[in-house]
């Protein structure tokens, strides 16, 4: 690490840039930046990331002692620039700082945060006399203790409390029948400040710190801690944020948006983020601090008129009391707007990307506090990838690479069916907050969301307004329904990251306990509705959704993918409906298609029993053939459905007992329907039983077993190839051998196969092109690759056996211990979910390389759950690879990451 641990800014000067975020964190880089290119921001310095390591190897003492000689130097000379003194008793103006926190990734609302630190008894009459605005100064200080208690010194509401903070602001509130909190006196300041120190006493247990410097390290340093609270550790699970990259601390000059009537704040993005439509939008409070935009207290005004209009046409509010009472900025401040506009295009032009900027207008100056490329929907990313483009702001290469491919299932997924919705009644109408289509059924706490979710339940996560808290239930809904706040909430920004439909504000809606009420009508825990929060309507009960359209912008993705890629993309489908929803998809055939599914449904279930019955090959031939039609039909839709493409069938795999039922009143059931003793049944049923199922009587060990079945299923698979080739058709059947070990098991399986096809041409006088090839899902199977592709004409890699083989961990009951070895950090990921690379992956490469030795031109491709991951796909890339294949709907994101594995 480096010896410089601060980094100063200020005066359209900086010691960082912002190709500086893993050193300054994004914000603190950005800060940075902003200041090199003449956007005006208020001075300050960043301490860095790391120091948040240091922090946590060393201790607090020891990295204040490490940093104090350069915070000092950076508190001076932010002074300097702000013209102001930190601690000042006497003639300076004090200088309040903000202390904010500022990952390399952004991680909004996670972690720590404090404004207007250094006031003191002191520091609040000298601002007041200076400012000649008394009420400013009281509003700053008592805001100061409620951060400074909660965040630092830890007073927070006891479970199923209030606030402690908020309880003395509410009964001050109620004592004097106010409403908002604007309508608090100076006096009542007065009040409240000394009601907040008298609430950290009893609940800290000693005196608020008066002294601006103690103040300031224990904001660092709880900020540093907040890096390792609960939720900042759940967030970077689910984004995959290494928990070693740690927080830089931004120390700022406090700029006050809360001066009077020619002061505000806000929140603004350069392009729409839930539509990605090119309009400039956000948020502001007139005299507010930057917090109330966010925390949803006071419901915000939009910053453009183009907003506010449509604002009140969703609202229902006429022109005339719109302008009365909800004037955007840029009517009520013209000439701001105007600064303010310029500068966010200035930002996105810089920067080259959407931009979520906050900003405070002190006194009618602007100020710049923040900027970062904005979190967005996954339309909002295509959309805004593919104008920018056309507008020639960034390049194919850049539009491909900024994608999220996981965010792409936010566009494949279902929205309302419109004649279900024109049927549907309207409950409320709320803040388009996320957009989205979402039915469930309501819970009001995140607890319950998690367990309800858990329990197979859809839900929908209702809460007066949400908070980092809400993290884990806000994971666990389908959508997020909010009484307060606005579109920049933290329910909003949080549910537009997670692409999970939000609505916010929603009218009419009250909150309590464990219900809520809609216009004076109750609703109880468990009731549905549903929400589409693309209009920010309200329905009652369940809706019917419909597949979205898969053209414009998204086509347009596609097409860039499609261009840009190496390896292409199958998908695994079992039938001919889920063929053709992965073509259309983009899938280029089929990595798997698992016959067993086919034998589950209608009546096909008892052919098939009939044959595990049976106790003879004329037994067990006599029912296959009765399933031979059947099948038949099956692979011939299939096979029409991928027309020209490849299609890999799997011979059959999974253990017998599968087919057979396990209770009782079942199985006299099968025993009266083929007209055999229960005892027979049952002696079957108990003989088919195995301690280790997964590594028994499976795979190509039935197909060695029972001949008759691989002969069956290759007669099926040649019959309808015949029989669409004759129609004109160009099938392409690949016949798969499951789950080998050695290459005897796959040569005795293959000689089947192609005898079988044999006869089946000369019944037919006609021939179709066939391949045979193999998974590689048995670690053996990779280590003696060369001698397995001697006889195989392509591999495909069961990422799933291959995982479950190589930990030893059961497929099937690792949900037990895998999310206490995540949490544990005994292993970083579920290796189920994405490849493990280092480990697993080794066997893959080795079977590509092994394979290829033996057989040039070796077809590879992985049909495991991996093949629709992206981090797994650009494994595959690398690894060289022909193709992965994925379920259906997973098939746009392996192409965008196939992709970007090709450009990277
Ligand atoms: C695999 O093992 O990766 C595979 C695709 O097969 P299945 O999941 O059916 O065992
Ligand atoms: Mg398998």
């Amino acid at each position: 690490m480096s010896n410089k641990r601060v980094y100063t800014f200020g005066n359209g000067q900086a010691e960082g840039k912002a190709d500086m975020k893993n050193l300054l964190g994004g914000k603190g880089a950005n800060l940075a930046e902003m200041n090199l290119i003449g956007v005006p921001v208020p001075a300050g310095f960043t301490i860095t990331t790391e120091v948040c390591t240091e922090y946590n190897l060393k201790g607090k003492e020891a990295v204040v002692e490490l940093m104090k000689a350069e915070v000092e130097a950076g508190v001076a000379a932010t002074e300097k620039v702000m013209n102001a003194k930190f601690g000042s008793t006497g003639e300076a103006f004090p200088l309040l700082l903000s202390v904010r926190s500022g990952a390399r990734a952004s991680m909004p609302g996670m972690m720590n945060t404090v404004l207007n630190l250094g006031m003191n008894d002191d520091a609040v009459k000298i601002i007041a006399e200076k400012s000649g605005n008394e009420q400013f100064a009281y509003d700053s200080y008592r805001r100061f203790i409620h951060m400074y208690g909660d965040v630092v010194m830890g007073v927070e509401a006891e479970e199923g409390q209030h606030n402690p903070f908020e309880v003395v602001l509410d009964e001050l509130k109620e004592s004097k029948g106010y409403k908002l909190d604007t309508e608090l006196t100076v006096e009542d300041l007065k009040v409240l400040v000394e009601g907040y120190k008298a609430v950290v006493r009893e609940h800290a247990g000693v005196d608020f710190p008066t002294n601006p410097w103690d103040q300031l390290w224990g904001a660092v340093c709880a900020v540093f801690d907040s890096w390792n609270t609960e939720r900042a550790i759940l967030y970077r699970r689910m984004e995959q944020i290494p928990d070693e990259w740690g927080t830089a601390v931004n120390v700022q000059a406090m700029v006050y948006g809360n001066m009077g009537e020619t002061s505000a704040t806000g929140v603004c993005f350069s392009r729409d983020a839930a539509t990605g439509e090119d309009q400039f939008n956000g948020e502001y409070l007139i005299n507010a601090q930057g917090e109330d935009v966010v925390a949803g207290v006071r419901t915000p005004l939009e910053i453009t008129t183009i907003g506010s209009k449509r604002w009140a046409e969703r609202n229902g509010t006429s022109e005339e009391d719109r302008k009365a009472n909800f004037l955007s900025m840029e009517e009520a401040m013209p000439e701001l707007y105007a600064e303010l506009n310029e500068t966010q295009q200035k930002l996105e032009d810089h920067y080259s990307d959407m931009q979520d900027m906050e900003f405070t207008i002190q006194d009618g100056k602007l100020w710049m506090l923040q900027t970062r490329a904005g979190k967005r929907t996954g339309a909002a990313m295509v959309k805004m990838a593919i104008d920018m483009l056309a507008e020639g702001m960034i390049d194919e290469k850049t539009a491909v690479l900024r994608q999220e491919p996981n965010k792409l299932d936010e566009l494949l997924h279902p929205v309302f069916d419109g004649a279900a919705i024109a049927a549907a009644k309207e409950l409320s109408k709320g803040l388009p907050a996320s957009p989205g289509a979402a039915t469930g059924q309501v819970v009001f706490s995140a607890e319950a969301a998690e367990q309800w979710a858990a329990d197979g339940k859809k839900v929908i996560l209702v809460r007066r307004e949400t908070s980092p808290e809400d993290l884990k239930g806000m994971y666990a809904a389908e959508g997020i329904l909010t009484e307060r706040g606005g579109m920049t909430s933290h329910a909003a920004v949080v549910a537009r990251g997670m692409g999970k439909c939000c609505i916010s504000s929603a009218a009419g809606l009250t909150v309590s306990g464990k219900s809520m009420s809609i216009d004076g009508v109750e609703y109880k825990e468990g009731d549905f509705i549903s929400l589409n929060g693309t209009t920010g309507i309200v329905y009652e009960g369940k809706v019917a959704t419909i597949t979205p359209s898969l053209d414009g912008d998204f086509g347009k993705m596609m097409e860039l993918a499609e261009k840009n890629t190496r390896m292409y993309v199958r998908t695994n489908a079992d039938s001919p409906a889920d063929a053709q929803t992965a073509r259309e998809f983009g899938a280029k055939g089929i990595g798997l298609c698992r016959t067993e599914h086919m034998f589950f449904e209608g009546d096909r279930i008892w052919k098939m029993r009939e044959m595990i019955l049976a106790e003879t090959v004329e037994g067990r031939e006599e029912a296959l053939a009765k399933l031979l039609p059947i099948q038949r039909e099956d692979f011939y839709g299939i096979l029409k459905a991928m027309d020209g493409f490849g299609v890999t069938i799997r011979l059959l795999d999974p253990p017998l007992h599968e087919f057979t039922p396990n209770d009782l009143e079942s199985q006299k059931e099968m025993a009266e329907k083929l007209g055999v003793d229960v005892k027979v049944v049952t002696e079957k049923v108990e003989g088919l039983h195995e301690f280790n199922p997964m590594l028994g009587h499976r795979g190509c060990r039935l197909g060695n077993t029972y001949p008759e079945i691989t002969v069956m299923q290759a007669r099926a698979i040649i019959e309808a190839a015949c029989d669409l080739k004759k129609e004109g058709f160009d099938p392409k059947p690949e016949i798969m051998v499951p789950l080998i070990g050695t290459v005897k098991e796959l040569k005795m399986q293959e000689e089947l196969i192609r005898s079988t096809a044999a006869k089946v041409f000369e019944e037919k006088g006609m021939k179709v092109d066939y391949m045979v090839g193999t998974m590689i899902e048995i670690p053996r199977a990779a280590l003696t690759a060369n001698e397995v592709a001697e006889v195989a004409e392509f591999f495909s890699f069961g990422t799933n056996d291959l995982t479950q083989m190589t930990f030893g961990y059961s497929r099937d009951d690792a949900g037990k211990f895998l999310p206490i070895y995540i949490e544990k950090g005994i292993l970083k990921q579920d290796p189920f979910q994405a490849l493990d690379q280092t480990g697993v992956g080794q066997l893959v490469e080795m079977g590509c390389e092994k394979g290829r030795s033996a057989r040039p031109e070796l077809k590879l491709g992985i049909c495991g759950e991996h093949g629709g991951e992206p981090s797994s796909v650009e494994f595959c890339h690398r690894t060289g690879l022909d193709y992965v294949s994925c379920s259906p709907f997973r098939v746009p994101i392996a192409r965008l990451a196939a992709a970007q594995a090709n450009l990277r």
